[in-house]
């Protein structure tokens, strides 16, 4: 009979780092877990463009939750246990140093994200951890105290299982059947497809502080802005994308954006235009890009501003000042559909987090069952904080596995 202490439904990211964690804290116990592909860790191995991001260098709760769109009160608690630091230390004792980029984002010192795989296999067959490749959880049933797993090959027995499957909506179907609530999973992590003029082939021009809103709503967020060919990308669009998940996909991803290219308000650019009117006399406008603006951007909002090629600033009248001004601070672009982003996507929804006690990552639903990682209705902005709830939740809720009378 395939019985063991703890069974674990899913060997990716939170899976896996679960598993060792039980193993480590109580040696005794058999573990097993149950994935359903021919090797775990897929994810992982495909994450941050082959390097895995598996952090950030930010070490105070309250400010690193913020990064959370869904999970923002509930992941402060939980922080306070397990956290970033606590990350970089759990990797250091295994040999693993990550080092820090300008932007916060943490990585292996490798630049490979096999390194994160390589630790994870070697760790789970040291601790004698059982892993069952292609099983995949059919239905799960508690039958007295003891959790009875369905798979497509045998059954399985468990005392205490954790179910760390990310966004499987196979497995969500199969929790609503167990009494739980699942939040409509809708997608986070995209870019915006915007087809304009003003910026049509330049991939990969960036500017560098942009503030963006969504019209009609509250959404609004700054940081770098990327174009590409489809529209646009980049942290201040990322950050709309998650923070907007749930409004987006009501508008059917068409809504319009005003984008301040400068990151002044109208007046101010207005008042450095015409002191370039007055400094640049001579020169032709289109010519030298104010505000550091990259060239080609530059010369398409003057166009789009009623300013002709040859027109030298000396020449600029009232109107077309405003003009530029607008389009340097105001202007609008219609947002027709979305893009992935570099393949990464992750889901807002899962598991309502009412039915989640945030100190030990059990169910409020049924006891002796825990969750971790993108199964739950947590997700996070792009820069290593997906990965930082799956190694949060997956910890505590090992710890408490191992706790409690085991
Ligand atoms: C391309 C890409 C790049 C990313 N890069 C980053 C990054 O650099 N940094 C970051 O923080 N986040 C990144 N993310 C997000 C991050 O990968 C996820 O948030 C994280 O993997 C979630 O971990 P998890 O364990 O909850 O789910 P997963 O890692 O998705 O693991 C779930 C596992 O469960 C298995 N499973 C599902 N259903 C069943 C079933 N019925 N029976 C058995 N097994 C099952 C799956 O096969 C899978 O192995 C990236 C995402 C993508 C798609």
């Amino acid at each position: 009979m395939n019985k063991a202490d703890v069974i674990i439904v899913g060997g990716g990211a939170a899976g896996f780092f679960a598993a060792i964690n039980i193993a480590e804290f109580n040696p005794q116990l058999k573990i097993i877990i149950l994935e359903r592909n021919k090797e775990g860790l897929r994810k992982v191995k495909i994450s941050g463009g082959g390097r895995c991001n598996v952090t950030h260098a930010e070490f105070i709760p309250q400010d690193l939750v913020l990064n959370y769109p869904r999970g923002q009160k509930e992941l402060l608690g939980p922080f306070h246990q397990f956290m970033t630091g606590d990350t970089i230390a759990w990797f250091e004792n295994r040999g693993i140093m990550l080092k820090v980029e300008c932007d916060g984002r943490m990585f292996p010192q490798s630049n490979s994200s096999q390194t994160i795989v390589d630790c994870f296999l070697n760790e789970a067959r040291k601790l004698h951890i059982e892993v069952k490749y292609e099983h995949t959880v059919n239905s799960i049933k508690k039958k007295d105290s003891t959790w009875c797993i369905n798979t497509n090959k045998e059954n399985f027995f468990a005392k205490k299982i954790l179910i760390a499957t990310g966004s499987s909506i196979k497995m969500w179907k199969l929790l609503e059947r167990l009494g739980h609530t699942i939040v409509n999973p809708v997608p986070s992590l995209f870019t915006f497809n915007v087809q304009d003029k003003r910026i049509k082939n330049m991939p990969g021009v960036v500017a560098n502080n942009v503030e963006v809103k969504i019209l009609g709503t509250n959404l609004e967020s700054k940081g770098p802005l990327l174009i590409t060919h489809n529209g646009l990308s980049a942290p201040a669009i990322l950050k709309l994308s998650a923070f907007g998940a749930l409004e987006l996909a009501k508008m059917d991803y068409r809504f319009q954006i005003e984008i301040n290219f400068v990151g002044k308000p109208f007046e101010n650019c207005l008042k450095v235009l015409k002191c370039a009117k007055h400094d640049l006399a001579k020169k032709k406008i289109i010519k030298l890009a104010r505000f550091d603006l990259p060239k080609r951007l530059w010369q398409q909002l003057v166009l789009a501003s009623t300013i002709n090629e040859d027109m030298i600033w000396a020449d600029i009248n009232k109107t077309q000042l405003e003009h530029l001004s607008t389009q340097l601070t105001k202007a609008v672009f219609k947002v027709e559909g979305k893009s992935t982003f570099k393949e990464e996507f992750v889901t807002a929804g899962g598991i309502d987090l009412k039915e989640i006690n945030f100190k030990t990552f059990e169910s409020r639903v049924h006891k002796n069952l825990y969750f971790a990682g993108e199964i739950l209705n947590i997700d996070a902005v792009t820069g290593g904080f997906n990965f930082q709830n799956a190694w949060t939740g997956a910890y505590i809720a090992a710890k408490h596995i191992t706790n409690k009378d085991m």
